[in-house]
C-alpha cells in the first residue's frame, strides 16, 4: 500500500503509455520527471489549485464586487464512464504546473481542484509543497468534469504519504475521501449547519476576497442553526446572496447562510439550535449547488474552523471490511502508475 516513488533524473521527460486490464478499460501511465535546478522556493511560489481554480463562485454577504475568478468547476456526480486515468508524478512549481505537466491540457485545472480537496485539511497546498513530493491520482473524466476515486499525496515536509479513497459509509448520502487508516480526510464543523454535506469545496483561508466556507451540497437539503440565536434578516442583496438568512448566536456571533433554495424563518424570530433556517440551493451569485457559511464578530470575519472546531470521522466497524476491500482495489489501480 506505500507509495511507489518514481524514479528521479528524468528531466522533462513525459512517457505515456496506454493500457488495458481487467479492472480498467483504460488506463494511461504518465510519468514526469522533476527538473532538478528548480528549487523549493520556486516550489512554494505559486498560488495553490485551490485558488486559482475554486469550484464555486459566490460572494459573501458584503460584497458587491464580483469577484476575478475562473471557469467554476464541478465534478460530477457518480454516473462517471468507467475508463479511469492514473497519474502518477513528480511536483514541479505547483499543484496546478504538476497537473498541467502531467495530464491532458483540458484535464488539468479541473483534476487539479477536485485533487486537492482531501489533502488541504493537512497540507497548505500553497506553502508546504517541496521538491521530490509526488502525486497520485485516479480519476474519471467525462468530458468536462472529473471524478477523483483514490489519490496520494506524498510529502516530504510531514514525512509521510497522505491518502485519499473514495468509500460512503452506511448512513452517509455522499461518498467521503478516507486515508488507508479509515480516517476521513476532511474535517467536520462540531455542530455544523449541514448534517450531509458532499465536501467543503472552499476554506475561509483559501481566498483572501471569500468571507466563508462553501459546502457542496444537494438543492433542498436542510441547513440547521449551529446555535440558538436570533434571525436579524432574511432575502437581503438578492443578486448576490439569493435566498438567505442572518442569525446572531447568542454570543453575539453573526451568522450567515447564503444561496438557499428556500428560507424558513423571518427577521425577528428566535431560533433554538438545530432549527431549520431554510433548505440549500443555488441562488443569488453561485453556479453550482451549494451553501455559503460566514461568521463575523464584531465586524471581524471568523474563520468557521476556528469558532466551531472539528472532528475526524473514522469508518465505522461494520462498514471496515467493506472498505479494505475498496482500499485494495483503489490502491491496486493506483499501483499500475508506480
Ligand atoms: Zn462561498
Amino acid at each position: 500500500m506505500r507509495l511507489q516513488n518514481p524514479p528521479g533524473g528524468l528531466p522533462w521527460a513525459l512517457y505515456a503509455i496506454t493500457a488495458s486490464s481487467l479492472i480498467l478499460n483504460l488506463v494511461l501511465l504518465v510519468k514526469v520527471g522533476s527538473q532538478d535546478a528548480q528549487s523549493e522556493a520556486m516550489v512554494s511560489a505559486e498560488a495553490a489549485p485551490v485558488a486559482e481554480a475554486p469550484a464555486i463562485v459566490d460572494a459573501a454577504a458584503t460584497e458587491h464586487v464580483p469577484e476575478p475568478v475562473p471557469a467554476p468547476i464541478e465534478e460530477a456526480p457518480v454516473a462517471v464512464p468507467g475508463d479511469l486515468n492514473v497519474v502518477q508524478a513528480s511536483v514541479t512549481h505547483s499543484l496546478a504546473r504538476t497537473f498541467q505537466n502531467a495530464l491532458p491540457a483540458e484535464h488539468a485545472d479541473v483534476v487539479s481542484a477536485v485533487y486537492a480537496r482531501p489533502f488541504f485539511w493537512d497540507l497548505n497546498l500553497r506553502s508546504d509543497l517541496q521538491k521530490g513530493d509526488t502525486v497520485q491520482v485516479a480519476y474519471a473524466w467525462d468530458g468536462e468534469l472529473a471524478r477523483v476515486d483514490a489519490a496520494t499525496y506524498h510529502s516530504k515536509k510531514l514525512g509521510r504519504t497522505l491518502t485519499a479513497y473514495s468509500f460512503m459509509t452506511t448512513g452517509d448520502d455522499y461518498a467521503s475521501y478516507w486515508s488507508v487508516d479509515g480516517v476521513e480526510a476532511a474535517e467536520r464543523l462540531v455542530d455544523g449547519p449541514l448534517n450531509q454535506y458532499e465536501q467543503v469545496t472552499s476554506l475561509l483561508k483559501d481566498r483572501p476576497t471569500h468571507k466563508g466556507m462553501d459546502f457542496k451540497v444537494a438543492v433542498g437539503t436542510d441547513v440547521v442553526s449551529p446555535r440558538n440565536g436570533t434571525v436579524t434578516r432574511a432575502d437581503w442583496n438578492w443578486k448576490y446572496n439569493g435566498n438567505c438568512v442572518e442569525v446572531r448566536y447568542s454570543d453575539g456571533t453573526m451568522a450567515r447562510f447564503l444561496h438557499l433554495s428556500e428560507t424558513k424563518v423571518k427577521a425577528g424570530q428566535s431560533i433554538s439550535k438545530g432549527a431549520v433556517l431554510g433548505l440549500s440551493g443555488n441562488t443569488g451569485r453561485s453556479t453550482a449547488p451549494h451553501l455559503h457559511y460566514e461568521l463575523e464578530k464584531s465586524g471581524r470575519v471568523v474563520d468557521p474552523i476556528d469558532y466551531h472546531g472539528t472532528v475526524r470521522r473514522s469508518v465505522p466497524d461494520s462498514d471496515v471490511a467493506a472498505f479494505s476491500t475498496e482500499v485494495e482495489r483503489l490502491q491496486a489501480i493506483l499501483d499500475t502508475a508506480g
